[in-house]
Formats: C-alpha cells, sequence, structure tokens
C-alpha cells in the first residue's frame, strides 16, 4: 500500500497521530474532522496515499464506490436524519488543505459553525 511519510492522514492511519474513527477496513478509514463544521463532520479516506481526487485512476473505481456507499450508512449510525452534506475539496483552486484524498460528510441539525 502507498504511504507518505510526510502526509498527516498516512500518520493517522498508521496510528502515529490519534483520531477519533467512526468506521475502519482494509482499505478505508473514517474520523472525526478535528474541527467540525457541523455536529456531525467525519472524514472519509482510502488508507492508501492518493494526493487528491484529481490523481485518481480506473483501478480506484471500486473503492471511490465503497466511499459513496460509506457516506449514507455513517450518517444514518451517527443519528443525523434531516439531510448532510458530502464535500471532496481538490487542489489549490479547490481549496484543499490536507493533500491525501478525502470527503468530508457533515450532518446534524443547523446553524452550522460552516458549510
Ligand atoms: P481540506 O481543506 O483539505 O478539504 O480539509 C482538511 C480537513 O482535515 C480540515 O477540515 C481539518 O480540520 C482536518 N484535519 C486536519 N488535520 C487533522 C488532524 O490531525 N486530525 C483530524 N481529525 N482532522 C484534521
Ligand atoms: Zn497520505
Amino acid at each position: 500500500m502507498k504511504t507518505d511519510p510526510n502526509c498527516i492522514f498516512c500518520k493517522i492511519v498508521a496510528g502515529q497521530i490519534p483520531s477519533q474513527k467512526a468506521h475502519e477496513d482494509d482499505e478505508l478509514l473514517v474520523f472525526h474532522d478535528i474541527h467540525p463544521w457541523a455536529p456531525v463532520h467525519v472524514l472519509v479516506i482510502p488508507k492508501a496515499h492518493i494526493t487528491s481526487f484529481y490523481d485518481v485512476a480506473p483501478a480506484h473505481e471500486a473503492m471511490l464506490g465503497r466511499m459513496m456507499l460509506l457516506a449514507p450508512k455513517l450518517m444514518r449510525d451517527l443519528g443525523v436524519t434531516n439531510g448532510f452534506r458530502s464535500l471532496i475539496n481538490t487542489g489549490k483552486d479547490g481549496m484543499q488543505e490536507v493533500q491525501h484524498l478525502h470527503m468530508h460528510v457533515m450532518g446534524g441539525p443547523r446553524p452550522w459553525l460552516k458549510g
């Protein structure tokens, strides 16, 4: 599996930086955002280092499908009943701050801090 020793999310996958996990399997990890915008705000990431959504390839098709399928399941499991937002910031103009592919999934009653 590809990892980047300087990547903060690879360090979370490796357990070198603690996180509050919401789901883990062979391929994906979900943890709560450290600065949540909404009452529920999780990040869905592949365990392998992929820099951004711009860098995905046909080999990632099944993994991307699993990321999408996980979002509504997580929201249900975390008690979100009134809708949610899913967001993938990509690259510089997409305002991506952490250079490891991740999907924000946010829900819970408004008002939210942002978003
Ligand atoms: P981006 O702007 O790249 O789409 O989002 C990166 C997200 O990662 C931000 O919402 C930020 O709060 C979150 N984040 C950055 N560092 C950490 C960390 O060490 N732990 C956790 N749980 N979230 C982080
Ligand atoms: Zn990484």
